[in-house]
């Protein structure tokens, strides 16, 4: 496995101390790039909502000092102009933006106008911007891909796309409902966009972060997106969901552990094992809830349940690829029957 990306910082942006003493601290634990709101999206207004341009002379001080590059979140054109201005190269979209094809199409705009990020003063060396597009609010892939089409047809070439979990209504133990199946059918679009994972924002919850991690790991995620705060319970934003710089330092030291599992002999196996069977359920979760809803159709077009030949299409074409990859046909097929009978039970 390539090392995963990891980028990690403070939800906000507060203080110069803050955010210098924080990138010195992601930098120790192993962060590549440092990341600070300071023009923060918030629900209701009368709350902080960032300090705004200041800071980016504190994260362009940061990058200088501490030699990781600094990311910050723009929503406008004008956050273009100003993050590029200062050398803040790394932005990435929020979610309610990419919501909006409106404001993703000005800031791919503006991302182009600026000669593709280049700085206008061209003593300067000429260095790539680099865009994270997070998923939208709602599991609607087609907007997560549209956003992230109008940023390359903008003529970036370094897009990464954040999975940060979607609003639903329906209830989870998460602040944001991963909906793993979105993400997938943008990796299926998209092959080369890498797929980072947003834990924090998708948790909620600090203490749900690791596990998240974890899996996004197993599933072959390219890296991660984590918010750690110097003293967390003190934040003026997502207080409940940032890491200590200690906790950041252990999550990341065992995920490059988990990297080398081979050598970890038969502990570290089972460690994988044991993770990997927690996401094959997961996975088989998803799929019985896409079964309710199917079964929900169903009754109301007056369908039958059991649907013969559909069935014998998604057996033929699981048997098909699991020759492919050296399964066994009866193993298989015993697994389909069996996945195939739950199914019924979810639908009905
Ligand atoms: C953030 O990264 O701080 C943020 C506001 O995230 P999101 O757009 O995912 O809510
Ligand atoms: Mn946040």
């Amino acid at each position: 496995m390539v090392k995963p990306l990891i980028i990690a910082g403070p939800c906000a942006a507060e203080t110069r101390e803050q955010v210098l003493a924080t990138a010195r601290q992601m930098a120790l634990a192993g962060a590549d790039i440092f990341r600070a709101g300071i023009w923060k999206p918030r629900t209701e207004p009368g709350v902080f909502e960032g300090v705004g341009e200041q800071a980016l002379a504190w994260l362009a001080e940061a990058q200088q000092e501490t030699g990781i590059l600094a990311a910050t979140e723009v929503a406008t054109p004008e956050h273009v102009r100003l993050a590029l201005k200062h050398g803040i190269r790394h932005l990435w979209i929020g979610a309610r933006t990419t919501t909006n094809p409106f404001l993703v199409q000005q800031i791919a705009d503006a991302l182009a106008t600026s000669a593709n990020g280049q700085t206008a003063d061209k003593s300067e060396p000429e260095m790539p911007v680099t865009i994270y597009v997070k998923n939208p609010v709602s599991p609607d892939v087609r907007l997560w891909k549209g956003a992230i089409e109008r940023i390359l047809n903008a003529g970036i070439t370094t897009v990464f796309a954040v999975h940060r979990g979607f609003q639903t209504g329906q209830p989870t133990q998460y602040r944001n409902a991963p909906v793993w199946s979105v993400p997938f059918a943008l990796k299926t679009e998209f092959p080369n966009v890498p797929l980072l994972l947003d834990p924090s924002h998708m948790a909620g919850n600090a203490a749900l972060v690791p596990e998240l991690c974890r899996k996004a790991m197993i599933l072959g995620y390219d890296g991660l997106m984590i918010e750690a705060h110097l003293h967390p319970c003190e934040a003026k934003s997502d207080k409940d969901q940032q890491l200590s710089p200690e906790e950041l330092k252990t999550l990341i030291s065992n995920l490059s552990r988990r990297e080398e599992g081979l050598d970890a002999g038969l502990e570290g196996l089972r460690q994988q094992m044991d993770e990997t069977d927690d996401t094959l359920f997961l996975l088989l979760l998803q799929r019985m809830q896409i079964s309710k809803k199917i079964g929900a159709f169903k009754r109301k077009h007056n369908m039958p349940v059991l649907q013969e030949k559909r069935y014998a299409e998604v057996l033929e074409k699981r048997l098909q690829w699991a020759r492919k990859n050296g399964l066994d046909d009866e193993v298989v097929r015993r697994i389909m029957d069996a996945i195939h009978e739950e199914s019924c039970r979810w639908q009905l």
